[in-house]
């Protein structure tokens, strides 16, 4: 329901025709897909970990903070998340209009084509659509020429403030982890070990360890950092369906060690928050 290419039901037969015993679906910002995703586990024999991808920022970095199993009905996260939806929609408009500066037309309506009944659009949607007009080849070359920080065509957009999320995502009874956390740079900025002691003072549960975009030394520093702050290690493919090459389902895997570790410390949040919250759904 946010820039993956497959339905909440495609996502869950793949990962099951994939070997998988656990899935999470975690679309960006929002919990649209949870209901549709849960009916499909349940219908294949897959156990599900409901969650959602939470655009944050902290101390002049993006940061892309997982959020397990907590409540979607807690009211500070449902408006949370709607401020960062707006900012998401906002940003649309400026984009085509940049575009436009250049010479490519490309119509609200066209992105909505795209973008079908997704309830997060991204930048993803507008190079499909670039796509569809025929004026790039690919998502990638998309971001490379007009979409990405220092493109012509880039429009910053609102994010949550990290802190502050990760103690909603904890009152509402669920848990955090920060994803692909050294992912798109190589200088950890502030998520080196002091930082991470920071973000754990506050509640984070996990890191993000086992993930594409990063080598053995990163995994390596950042799983001693992890078992230094006493965090969870988790590892994930980062599926978007045909959307992102090389991130296939199942390409990395959370240990069933931590994946147990992951599950007490929610249990453990949804308890001190009196909320009600999703059930892992199980085979
Ligand atoms: P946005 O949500 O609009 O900020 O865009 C972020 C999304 O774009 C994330 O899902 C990224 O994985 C995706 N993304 C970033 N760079 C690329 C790229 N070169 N090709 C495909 N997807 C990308």
């Amino acid at each position: 329901m946010s820039d993956g290419t497959q339905s909440p039901t495609e996502l869950v037969h793949a990962a099951k025709a994939a070997g998988l015993d656990v899935l999470a679906i975690t679309d960006h910002d929002t919990s649209a897909g949870w209901d549709e995703a849960a009916t499909a586990a349940a219908e294949v024999g897959l156990d599900l970990v409901r969650g959602m991808e939470i655009s944050t920022r902290h101390r002049g970095r993006d940061v892309h903070l997982l959020a397990f199993l907590p409540d979607p009905t807690y009211g500070p996260l449902v408006d949370a998340l709607q401020k960062v939806l707006d900012g998401r929609n906002s940003r649309v408009p400026a984009i085509l209009g940049k575009l436009h500066d250049l010479g490519i037309d490309i119509t609200l309506d066209d992105v909505r084509r795209v973008s079908g009944d997704a309830a997060a659009v991204g930048r993803p949607h507008l190079a499909d659509a670039l796509v569809a007009a025929g004026v790039v080849r690919d998502r990638e070359q998309a971001f490379n020429e007009f979409l990405r920080p220092g493109r012509p065509a880039y429009v910053d957009r609102y994010a949550a403030p990290l802190e502050p999320m990760i103690r909603t995502v904890t009152e509402a009874g669920g848990v955090s982890v920060v994803a692909h956390a050294w992912g798109r740079s190589n200088d950890p900025g502030p998520l080196d070990e002091a930082g991470f002691a920071d973000l754990a003072a506050v509640g984070l549960a996990g890191i993000e360890v086992d993930h594409e975009d990063h080598g053995p030394d990163t995994r390596r520093q950042l799983r001693a950092i992890a078992s230094d702050l006493d965090l969870v290690v988790t590892g994930s493919s980062d599926h978007h369906g045909a959307g992102k090459v090389g991130h296939d389902l199942g390409c990395n895997t959370t240990a069933p060690r931590e994946y147990e570790r992951l599950l007490a410390r929610a249990a453990a949040a949804a308890a001190a928050s009196g909320r009600t919250t999703p059930e892992v759904v199980t085979a």
